[in-house]
Order: structure tokens, then sequence, then C-alpha cells
């Protein structure tokens, strides 16, 4: 089993890639800022397929990855590590977990959760696609009566008072936030609360807990990333010492975004990188293009 394989050593970084649309403009700066930090350290950058959710996932979406990564010139070792493959180990860390007695089950709908919040951002149209703070209304419930209908929810509070005051750090290298950071509880309050581990309708880990797990698994050093996640770094610094899991250096970077200032979508297949190979675009025209809208994007954020 790939989970099985010895992680590489020295600096070792990934690009993690979720096969639920053709990769843009974004992943294409996102993979060569994480191949071109492991060739500067003389280090391994690995692909990880993110493909957990099922609904989403197409294996053509996969294939163009490949395809995409390969005509950017860029390698990587196999075999590749596929998070649909990797349903033990997230059961494993979920039982950890369950065992230190900070998870519970929710069977909460989006619906009932936009419900439960108090009334000032009822009928905020934004609040649809605003990640909620989840209220607790699930939160007394056991693990010993978790069914198949349910998600694991952290249980936050519970870990942070299993802390029992150590204060976590960790080290960013990125453009806008390099130095050293450290866990703020009131923070993850408002920012996270008790995000899902585990997702009902897939059955298995969600995003926090998947990464986090990999990337122990497969030995990364160095986390290089979109910007847009920024904000998770401390959910996964706090899973990574509920875990005892070694912690990497974190690198966010800026992101591509369009003349504009907004963030590229999935959807928006004009600015996928395929469009631009059909266009005629060589893979370095591509690379500059993707470094001059990074550099668009933070003189447009400057002037505001
Ligand atoms: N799969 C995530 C994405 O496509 C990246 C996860 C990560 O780098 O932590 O945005």
């Amino acid at each position: 089993m790939v989970a099985d394989a010895k992680p590489p050593h020295g600096f070792v970084t990934r690009f993690a890639p979720s096969p639920t649309g053709l990769l843009h403009l974004g992943h294409a700066y996102s993979a060569i800022e994480a191949w071109n930090a492991a060739e500067d350290a003389g280090g391994t950058c690995l692909l990880r397929m993110e493909d957990t959710d099922t609904t989403r996932v197409r294996s053509e979406y996969e294939a163009a990855i490949y395809e995409d990564l390969s005509w950017l010139g860029l390698s990587w070792p196999k075999p590749i590590m596929r998070q649909s493959e990797r349903h033990e180990a997230y059961t494993e860390a979920l039982d950890h977990l369950a065992m230190l007695g900070v998870t519970y089950p929710c069977r909460c709908s989006r619906a009932d959760i936009r419900a439960a919040i108090t009334a000032p951002q009822e009928g905020d149209p934004q609040m649809v696609d605003q990640p909620m703070v989840y209220p607790g209304t699930c939160r007394s419930r056991s693990m010993a009566d978790a069914g198949s209908g349910d998600a694991i929810r952290l249980n936050l509070e519970s870990a942070l008072r299993l802390l029992d005051g150590e204060t976590l750090t960790w080290v960013e290298t990125g453009p806008s936030h390099a130095g050293q950071h450290r866990l703020n509880p009131d923070e993850m309050r408002q920012v996270h609360g008790d995000v899902v581990l585990a997702r009902r309708d897939i059955g298995t880990a969600a995003y926090h807990l998947a990464v986090v797990v990999d990337d122990a698994a497969q030995g990364v050093t160095h986390v290089i990333r979109g910007e847009d996640l920024f904000e998770a770094t401390p959910i996964h610094r706090l899973l990574q010492a509920l875990l005892e899991l070694p912690v990497p250096v974190w690198h966010h970077h800026a992101l591509v975004r369009d003349e504009n200032g907004n963030r590229l979508a999935k959807r928006d297949n004009a600015r996928a990188i395929r469009t631009y190979r059909d266009a005629g675009l060589t893979p370095s025209e591509l690379t500059n293009l993707c470094s001059t809208l990074t550099k668009q994007a933070a003189t447009l954020k400057q002037g505001n």
C-alpha cells in the first residue's frame, strides 16, 4: 500500500489537487512554486490526489491533471498517494481522537445549522457561501451512539483543554505572514469552532483531517499552498498535536487573480491551463503569465 511506502528524506513538499475540475492558472502557479522550492532545496515534490469527494471527482479530471503537469515540465515520484485509498489511516486517526474524547457525532444538515445560528445572519444571502461556525447542537452526543448518517466533529473546547496550557507554535515562510505563529484559542473559536473531521455524505475524512494525516504519512516537511488556506493552519497544527504528528513549515503563496483582483474558480474554464495550451501558449509563457497576474494582484491589494 502507498501508505506503507517509506517517505523520502530531506526537504519534502507536495502538490495536492482535487480532481473535481480542470487545473487553472492558480494551480499552475502553486505547482510551480512547490516544484521550484523542492528543486532549490535539493528535495522532493510529491503529487497527491485529494479525491475523497466521490460526488464531484471525475477520472477525466485526474487524467487532465497528469497531462497538464507533465506539459509544464513537472514530474513526481510514483506511485502517488490517493486519498480515496486511505480510509484505514483516517479511521485510525479518528479512533485516536475519539479515544482522547475530542470528537462527537453530528447529524445536522447545513440548513439546520443555518437555522440555529442567531437572527442577524438569517436571510443574509452571503451566508450560503460563508463558512459557518457550528453552534454546537450535537455537542453533547457521545461517540458511542454515532451512526452511518453522522458526520464527526472536533470538540474544539475539549481539544484546547487537553493542551493543558501548552502553547502550540509553527513557522510560516510565505510573503504575507512570515514568522513564528502561535495558536490563538479565541480566534479558533470565532473562525473555526467544531470543524467537521469526517463527512456524513462521503463517510470518510474531511479535508482538515485527511491533509494532516497524509502530510505526516508522506514525510512532508514543507507545506506549500495558496494563501486561501492560511486560515486552516491552526486547525492543522492542533490536529497534529492531538495525533502526535510531526510539524512541518508552512509557506502560503500569493494567489493568481484575474485582472479585477478576483480569485479564479475551477468552473471558469477560460482560465484553465488547457485553454492556454490549446491557444498555443508555451509552458514558459504560461509560467510568466502566472507570475505577472500574481504581481498585479499584489499591487491591486496594496492599492486598496
Ligand atoms: N486539495 C486542496 C486544494 O485543491 C489543497 C490542500 C492543501 O494543499 O492543503 O485546494
